[in-house]
């Protein structure tokens, strides 16, 4: 890589009077702006030529990480294989110029688009409508329990005003709650990571008819199988509550089982994550809502048309090339990866909960924890082999949590290189812990203080000028 511009801002390779482009002789004749639209200073623009602008943002575009340029076994947010043919299909100028005002006879296409995704969405988890509207996960969980809180209001049931959330779950799941006007009750984890039932059952007892509904995610945010799911759904519809599911995540379930089977009413699926639309960074994203039959009539508005169209086409790209066959090997093949690495890991990480996992998993930390290397330290020295730090410090039930999802696409070799590279570490805290503490060692920004960083970000050049000059 040519990173010898790196560390330039554009700014600083800027030369005055330099310029990267030419206009042809003017013809017009002069016009001028009119003095109260002029600026009374000139714009302070970098001025370079073309050669220097393309190469300083190619440089800089080259310091991305993404999935096509490595390993990304981020745990907790499905970082997948994105085939390009779904771009292709995605950039048809036949939808991608689609205006959402057209009139409806000229977009049929478009539309027949919408309810075949729906029917393959309703045929993946067993639920009966779909809306496309929210524009991503946290944004679909709104939306459901918004569905939820309308369910409860149209049958004059006023005082459902409180939803259960373990306390495994994704930070979205209390905030879109508490978002909604919901009040959050937090249900514990037993010792094996799946809800505590008996808890629930006390807190049912104690609320039961103030339950608007209860939020869960399976398998769940450690990649364990929630087992008394039956159990649960009976609980809390025989309380007058609804079951919400988060999907973000769906990739385990495809050809597993359905979320509508399980027993529950509402639940979003991240497109963006499962059905492959390349993502982080902010989106774009695409989190629709599935419901029970009779539940469609309770859908709000949440954002007008139908969500980022070029993600939904992703999605249907993605599920027609898979086809029924092979979108039933997606949940088994991730669990395998999974599982893979957790056992080729876990006599030198610390698996607090064995067993089984299914797309993803959790270690808190390295298992010697006499060498002081830190989860962090792990993360950073992953950098320097060329590898995506997994999800560090989530969930918050273990201190030193490092949570790992391969997903189902990477191959054998692959998985067995990040295996070599995590041991090597491992060793390496034990031989040389200084080495891991300092790192990242070969990456174009060392080891950052986190803290500072996030206080006092400094994101302007005028301000970074000053600071230096301090
Ligand atoms: C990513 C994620 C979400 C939130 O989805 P966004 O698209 O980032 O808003 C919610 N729940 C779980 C389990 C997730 O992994």
């Amino acid at each position: 890589m040519n990173n010898r511009l790196y560390g330039n801002l554009i700014f600083e390779l800027s030369k005055e009077g330099r310029k990267g482009y030419s206009l042809p002789k003017n013809h017009f004749g002069s016009y001028e702006i009119p003095a109260s639209m002029q600026r009374s200073e000139e714009a302070a623009l970098p001025e370079c030529d073309e050669l220097t602008v393309v190469r300083h943002y190619t440089n800089l575009s080259n310091n991305n990480f993404g999935v096509d340029t490595g390993f990304y076994p981020l745990g907790s947010c499905t970082m997948k294989y994105n085939p390009k043919i779904n771009e292709e299909m995605a950039a048809q100028p036949q939808f991608q110029n689609l205006h959402p005002e057209q009139p409806a006879e000229t977009v049929k296409g478009a539309k027949a688009l919408v309810s075949l995704l729906e029917r393959s969405l309703c045929a993946l988890t067993g639920l009966a409508h779909f809306t496309f509207k929210p524009y991503a996960g946290a944004h679909g969980e709104l939306t459901g329990l918004m569905i939820i809180d309308n369910y409860h209001r149209q049958r004059g049931d006023m005082q459902r005003k409180k939803v259960i959330v373990p306390d495994s779950a994704h930070g979205t799941n209390p905030a879109s709650a508490a978002v909604c006007g919901l009040e959050i009750i937090e249900v514990k984890s037993q010792a094996n990571g799946q809800v505590d039932v008996e808890d629930l059952q006390r807190i049912v007892a104690d609320q039961g008819a103030e339950i608007a509904a209860m939020m869960m995610t399976n398998p769940n945010t450690l990649g364990l199988f929630e087992t008394c799911i039956p159990e649960i759904a009976r609980l809390i519809h025989d309380c007058g509550g609804l079951m919400y599911y988060d999907g973000a995540n769906l990739n385990p379930m495809l050809g597993a089982c359905r979320p509508g089977d399980m027993g529950f009413d509402v639940m979003h699926i991240n497109l963006h994550k499962t059905f492959s639309t390349p993502h982080g960074g902010g989106g774009p994203g695409s989190g629709p809502v599935g419901v029970r039959e009779g539940l469609q009539d309770c859908f709000p508005f949440v954002s007008p048309f139908h969500g980022n169209f070029a993600v939904m086409m992703r999605a249907y790209a993605y599920i027609l090339s898979l086809g029924r066959e092979h979108v039933k090997e997606v949940g088994p093949l991730a669990t395998l990866n999974a599982n893979y690495i957790k056992e080729s890991l876990k006599d030198v990480y610390e698996l607090p909960i064995d067993g089984l996992c299914c797309h993803e998993f959790v270690f808190d930390g390295l298992k010697d924890k006499s060498t002081g290397v830190t989860t962090m330290d792990v993360a950073k020295r992953l950098l320097d082999y060329g590898y995506h730090a997994p999800t560090i410090y989530f969930p918050l039930l273990f201190h030193e949590s490092l949570m790992i999802e391969p997903t189902e696409n990477e191959s054998k070799e692959t998985l067995d290189g990040f295996i070599a590279v995590m041991r090597q570490i491992a060793e390496e805290a034990k031989t040389d812990p200084e080495l891991v503490k300092s790192a990242p060692h070969d990456t174009p920004i060392g080891r950052v203080d986190d803290v500072l960083a996030a206080k006092h970000p400094i994101v302007t050049y005028r301000q970074m000028v000053s600071e230096n000059l301090k």
